[in-house]
């Protein structure tokens, strides 16, 4: 039997989540500047080496992979390595394969993904002002995100929606976003935005819209219930008894909920990050190159788990943005 993976602090890692692509076709304001420089190409891990790296994981424990990017979708050829991870799921090593997505591409692929076995996918999606969706994705269009989330439901995936929060920008759909995914039949999730990635002029503190307020706006029209629910990540839930629906609340900075976590993070050039927050990470790509013996990988996953952190240091307490990580987000994969 293979030991699963511990780290010092006695969480098991159970969940991967791989960002395929730090390239996008959209550039959110709080996640990228407009003018980014990606990656070369050669940087990358193939699909084949993404592959072997996810079956490793897989083979060390990890029951949950989220495809994450850049956006997932833009990468060349990802469905065929959607197809390859279906396997696991075939087998039961893997209870879950998943994405995150900003939804561009989604009426092209919502077929495919369900074919191989996606069964709940996450989009993000800010706002349902279509001039608003274009200042703050820069280059995306909102019609285009909305058939790509029907044709995710007519697939027969279960969509959640992703929203940032954002002081001044989406607080007053806060209602009639909620509204709006319940007559969908969708989960909502609220997040925080984090400091990551130097965005030039964008201000970090100005834009911070705590949780806790958004919270309690939404005690005052409905009657919030808390779940039990954990998903080992920093999220936390409510059921509005009104819609029925599921809130989430996505808080690494009014609230920590490190001590829980079971999750680590694979950038599209092969380095794990062991926390979203912290600097600390191992490159696994040259292990994986080093030989064709998966031994030698999985030593380096296991090293690599012995080093991960208590937890991130992201604070704004002080009107500063503390903690902040100067990797961008698409890098690590949200
Ligand atoms: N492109 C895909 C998408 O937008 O869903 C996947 C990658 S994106 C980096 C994943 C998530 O991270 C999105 O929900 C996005 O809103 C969120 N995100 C990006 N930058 C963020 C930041 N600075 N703070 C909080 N969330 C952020
Ligand atoms: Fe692209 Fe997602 Fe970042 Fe927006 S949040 S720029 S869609 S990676």
């Amino acid at each position: 039997m293979t030991e699963p993976l511990i780290d010092p602090f006695q969480r098991a890692i159970s969940y991967l989540r791989v960002s395929v692509t730090d390239r996008c076709d959209f550039r959110c304001v709080y996640c990228m500047s407009e003018n980014m420089t990606f990656l070369p190409k050669r940087d990358l891990l193939t699909l084949e080496e993404l592959d072997r790296m996810c079956t490793t994981f897989v083979r060390l424990g990890v029951r949950k992979l989220r495809i994450t990017g850049g956006e997932p979708l833009v990468r060349r050829n990802i469905l065929s390595f959607f197809g390859a991870m279906s396997r696991h799921l075939e087998t039961g090593a893997l209870d879950e394969l998943t994405l995150t997505t900003n939804g561009s591409q989604l009426a092209r692929f919502a077929g495919d993904l369900a074919a191989a076995g996606v069964r709940r996918v996450n989009v993000s999606l800010d706002t349902l002002d279509e001039q608003k969706f274009a200042r703050v994705t820069r280059w995306g269009r909102l019609p285009q995100v909305m058939k790509g989330i029907d044709a995710a439901q007519a697939a027969g995936m279960r969509v959640k929606i992703n929203a940032v929060a954002l002081k001044g920008f989406n607080e007053a759909e806060l209602f009639d976003m909620a509204e709006w995914c319940a007559a969908r039949d969708m989960d909502l999730t609220w997040i925080e935005v984090m400091p990551m990635g130097d965005m030039g002029e964008t201000d970090r503190v100005g834009q911070f819209w705590s949780l806790k307020d958004v919270r309690a706006q939404l005690a005052q029209r409905y009657t919030l219930t808390d779940l039990a629910e954990r998903t080992g990540g920093p999220a936390r839930y409510v059921r509005l008894e009104e819609t029925g629906q599921k809130i989430g609340f996505i808080t690494p900075l009014s609230h920590n909920f490190c001590e829980s976590c079971n999750r680590v993070r694979l950038t599209c050039t092969g380095q794990l990050y062991m926390c979203l927050g912290q600097e600390d990470m191992a490159d696994l790509r040259a292990p994986l190159r080093a030989s064709e013996d998966d031994a030698v990988l999985e030593n380096a996953i296991r090293a690599a788990i012995s080093l991960k952190p208590k937890g991130h240091d992201f604070d704004y307490s002080r009107q500063r943005a503390d903690g902040q990580v100067s990797r961008h987000m698409s890098h690590t994969g949200g």
